[in-house]
């Protein structure tokens, strides 16, 4: 090889390097624009999924308040609620003023507070009546 043909393969060398150099630079800032747009994006779909998922929850529970106040099941005198998924909840309410009645430390026979009325099972009862209830 002389000098010459030297001096010139080194400057394409050069100007291959550079060139591609410039490209790769351009294609990094280009992925680092597109991968701050992705951030971005996958910021805001989690921030609207946790909006979501805390919306759905109050629904949830909104629907299940609604399913409880309305459907009531009749059962040894007093009433029983079924809760949204299908379970009857461990309470028993006023057949006549349908508030939750109570009994003294589950020994005395669940009554009213506010009219008297007095069911024929104590508070140790409700667990076994609510089986009842449920079969
Ligand atoms: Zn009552």
């Amino acid at each position: 090889m002389n000098p010459i043909t030297d001096l010139l393969s080194s400057f394409d060398k050069l100007i291959t390097e550079h060139g591609s150099a410039t490209i790769l630079k351009e294609r990094i800032v280009q992925l680092r624009e597109e991968f701050e747009r992705l951030k971005e994006k996958h910021d805001r779909l989690e921030i609207e999924n946790q909006r979501l998922k805390c919306e759905v929850d109050d629904l949830r529970k909104a629907l299940e308040q609604k399913t409880i106040s309305h459907e009531y099941t009749e059962h040894r005198g007093v009433l029983f609620r079924r809760l949204a998924n299908g379970q009857i909840q461990d309470e028993v309410y006023c057949p006549s003023c349908k508030v939750p009645m109570t009994s003294l430390m589950g020994h005395t026979p669940l009554r009213c507070s506010k009219c008297h009325f007095t069911a024929n099972f104590t508070g140790r009862d409700i667990e076994r009546v609510v089986k009842e209830v449920a079969t």
